[in-house]
């Protein structure tokens, strides 16, 4: 697995010179800014997306690479129910190979109780037309023959997908730029330029851009340029390692979340695990700003992860990350060009352990990589997708909530339409910016 993770390190793909003016600059490239940069080049723009380290560097190629409408909040399944179209579109036009594979994914449910869970969930399923069933017993043992244990069931989404994040996000971006965007790496957008109330420019490190509409979609740093300018969002983020074993016989095409441990086979014949449902968490000033819109999340489940007390060095929400910065300076985002967590050691021979538990027949797995990423997160487990009403000219599409991969194109498309005005096709109102500050209760999307 040469060059997985995307880490500071890799080469850089895109170099482009930057213009004076832009009819729009997007600051981050993960599925979201490349994706919203493909778009608004397909309508004919030349946007400009900067990237602080390198395009997919963080989350966006650090993911398990699942394409999943099955669990969805309903105020995002019609959206996902879009982006499973896209990613079809794209891997049937574009040269280069996302991985996509319609291969069906699967939650195993552990009791009865979680499987109640999953079936109060279908009628969202039925109402958007997507094909999740319940899996009895037998039929979850006829899935994956070789799995090891007893549980009562299962529920199946076939046309839900997987695809390669660490390959088709880059040929995203490559296809962007091939449409007319423009790409630079390398180049943290420091601040926005406010001139009488609205956007007027982007500064970057590498100068000023003169721009009337910008699109953020920074992940996990998103809050920290927002604060910046007076826009606050409880965004936190949490640790989830990954392991990647070498290959190994097929013994499921899909994946499948077993509770103890999820699973992706990948095109090279290997699988991707990881614990279902166990995350670090640092602590930092955020966390204790944040405490009253998560605590609903919080108190639903304590033991969810484990607490640690500070961050390392320039993390976004490290103690010592600096709040404040002008435009002349050197921002947190260039002190951090790529955010590459240490995955949890600890984890990586418990991932492994369960795997070969649950697959006996395998004999010994080596892992051929561990990784990890920071999981950008929100109370309601919902990102916001709207325009700042407070700021014109901006956009934000942040707080993917651990599942932006595969609804990632839908969203870029539907930035595309917010910016220039057109209809965005979908109900947007469960994702507005003023949701935290309303008096509106926020209520968590489903915890499937
Ligand atoms: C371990 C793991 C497993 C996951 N599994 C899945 C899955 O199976 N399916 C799924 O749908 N989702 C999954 N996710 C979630 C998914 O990866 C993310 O929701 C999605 O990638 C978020 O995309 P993004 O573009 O918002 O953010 P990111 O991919 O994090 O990209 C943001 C980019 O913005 C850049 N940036 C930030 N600030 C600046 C600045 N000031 N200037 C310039 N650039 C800046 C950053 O460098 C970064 O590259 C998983 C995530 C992880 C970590």
């Amino acid at each position: 697995m040469k060059g997985i993770p995307i880490t500071g390190a890799s080469p850089v793909e895109h170099d482009a010179a930057l213009p004076s003016s832009a009819p729009v600059v997007i600051i981050g490239g993960g599925i979201i800014g490349v994706m919203t940069a493909y778009f608004l080049a397909q309508k004919g723009l030349r946007p400009v997306l900067l990237e602080k380290g390198r395009i997919a560097g963080e989350q966006s190629a650090r993911n398990w690479g699942w394409v999943r409408q099955m669990g969805r909040d309903p105020a995002e399944l019609p959206i996902m129910v879009e982006a499973n179209r896209i990613w079809h579109q794209l891997q049937a036009e574009l040269a280069e190979d996302l991985g996509l594979r319609p291969c069906g994914l699967t939650y195993v449910a552990r009791s009865d109780k979680e499987l109640a869970g999953f079936e109060a969930w279908l009628p969202h399923a039925r109402e958007n037309g997507v094909d999740t069933r319940m899996l009895n017993g037998a039929e979850l043992a006829d899935l994956v023959p070789q799995a090891q244990g007893r549980w009562p069931g299962a529920m199946h989404t076939p046309s839900d997908m997987r695809a390669e994040p660490w390959a088709a996000v880059p040929a995203l971006a490559r296809a962007a730029v091939a449409a007319g965007a423009v790409i630079r790496e390398n180049c943290a957008a420091r601040l926005l330029d406010v001139e009488a109330g609205r956007i007027a420019g982007v500064v970057s490190e590498a100068g000023r851009i003169a721009t009337r509409d910008v699109v953020m979609a920074g992940g996990a740093w998103s809050n920290l340029f927002l604060r910046r300018h007076g826009i606050d969002i409880p965004q936190l983020s949490v640790r989830a390692t990954v392991v990647a074993t070498t290959p190994v016989p097929d013994i499921h095409a899909g994946g499948a979340d077993f509770g103890a441990i999820a699973l992706r086979r990948r095109v090279d014949g290997g699988y991707s695990l990881a614990e279902g449902d166990a995350h670090d968490f640092w602590i930092g000033p955020d966390a204790f700003r944040a405490a009253r819109a998560f605590w609903p999340q919080l108190r639903a489940d304590p033991f969810g992860r484990r607490y640690l007390p500070y961050a390392p060095r320039n993390y976004p929400d490290a103690w010592g990350t600096k709040r404040r910065w002008a435009g002349d300076e050197t921002s947190p985002f260039e002190q951090c060009r790529v955010l590459n967590p240490a995955p949890n050691h600890r984890k990586i021979g418990q991932i492994l352990e369960r795997f070969r538990q649950l697959f006996p027949s395998l004999g010994t797995v080596q892992a051929a990589a561990a990784w990890a990423g920071m999981i950008d997160t929100m109370p309601d487990v919902v990102p916001v997708v709207d325009r700042a009403g407070g700021l014109p000219g901006l956009s934000i599409c942040t707080g993917m909530s651990g599942h932006g991969f595969g609804i990632g194109p839908a969203f870029g498309r539907i930035m595309a339409d917010l910016v220039t005005g057109d209809a965005p096709g979908h109900d947007l109102s469960r994702f507005r910016l003023s949701r935290f500050r309303d008096g509106s209760a926020l209520v968590p999307g489903p915890a499937l």
